[in-house]
């Protein structure tokens, strides 16, 4: 079993005998798969302890305040371990059925129900991870200055701490940052997903869309509907039943990309330059 022998001897622990591992495909930053066990079949993930402290705690956090919301299946977290070498997070296996006729109308709904949950600030109780990266969330009363300080910000630093960018982005960037003011609509925080692409849309088994992997915030809800579009779109029966539940500010298809930005960023801090030119190309167009 291709699982380390700590979080096997954890599982064992929690879970009883290890039946069979077979690892999951489609994880960017994770090992990860579904481990059938004496007592159930689960979906493990692990990593490094060291490279990433808690990063399975704050997901837990996440998940559950997902959960809490009652829009969307959401996998139930049953238990995380946090070793010297090795942390992991061991949930619900979430078994997927074909999609149901109702999938989009429900992921519409239930987007709508998270997104109504609010906060009197943006930001969270506590920093969490978008990927593997460290996501920021100082609370604070005002959007673009949360937005500004706690999402592009960070991630430009860290770009341009590795060299991935040179001055003149940066450049572009403040001066983006002069123009939001005009460019974005401020609405009260609401909880967001974070991390809302459609490899975290999952199927559940009665067919019934599932979110896994968030990167929780109180935020612009349109930062959610921003990365449901940022590879390609979900059908549109979902942007209408969602925008008929929530209703969006008008405008709001031209202040995605801008929201795109900060899912950009966090791409060229993971995956290379090649995500900057298309983040740049997004800057170019506002300023
Ligand atoms: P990473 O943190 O590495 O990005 P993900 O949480 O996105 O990993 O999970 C990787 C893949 O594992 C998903 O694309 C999905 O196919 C599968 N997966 C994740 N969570 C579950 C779950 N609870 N049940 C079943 N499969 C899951």
């Amino acid at each position: 079993m291709n699982i380390p022998g700590e979080i096997q001897q954890f599982c064992s622990e929690q879970f009883g005998t290890l039946i069979s591992f077979q690892a999951a495909s489609g994880g960017c930053i994770n090992n990860g798969g579904k481990l059938t066990t004496s007592s159930e079949a689960v979906f493990i993930k692990w990593n490094s302890a060291t490279r990433y402290p808690k990063m399975f705690s704050k997901e837990k956090l996440g998940l559950e305040l997902l959960h809490k919301a009652e829009g969307l299946t959401i996998p139930e977290v049953r238990a995380v371990y946090e070793g010297e070498l090795y942390s992991c997070i061991v949930m619900e296996f979430i078994e997927s059925a074909i999609k149901a006729p109702a999938y989009w109308e429900q992921l519409g709904h239930g987007l709508a129900a998270v997104h109504s949950t609010s906060s009197t600030k943006y930001g969270l109780d506590h920093d969490n991870y978008m990927g593997s990266l460290e996501q920021y969330n100082d609370t604070c009363t005002d959007w673009l200055d949360f937005f500004i300080r706690s999402r592009l910000g960070p991630q430009i630093k860290l770009a341009r701490d590795h060299n991935r960018m040179g001055k003149e982005p940066v450049q572009l960037f403040e001066r983006l940052y002069t123009r939001l003011p005009d460019l974005l609509v401020t609405e009260p925080p609401a909880l967001i997903h974070g991390d809302l692409w459609s490899g975290n849309i999952m199927t559940d088994s009665q067919g019934m869309p599932a979110l896994i992997d968030p990167a929780v915030s109180f935020a612009n809800r349109e930062m959610d509907v921003a990365m449901t579009q940022l590879f390609g779109r979900l059908p549109a029966e979902f942007y209408e039943v969602y925008n008929n539940a929530c209703p969006m500010a008008p405008g709001w298809q031209e202040r995605l990309d801008i929201y795109n930005l900060y899912p950009l960023l966090v791409h060229v801090n993971l995956f290379g330059g090649g995500y900057l030119s298309q983040t740049m190309h997004i800057v170019r167009r506002f300023v």
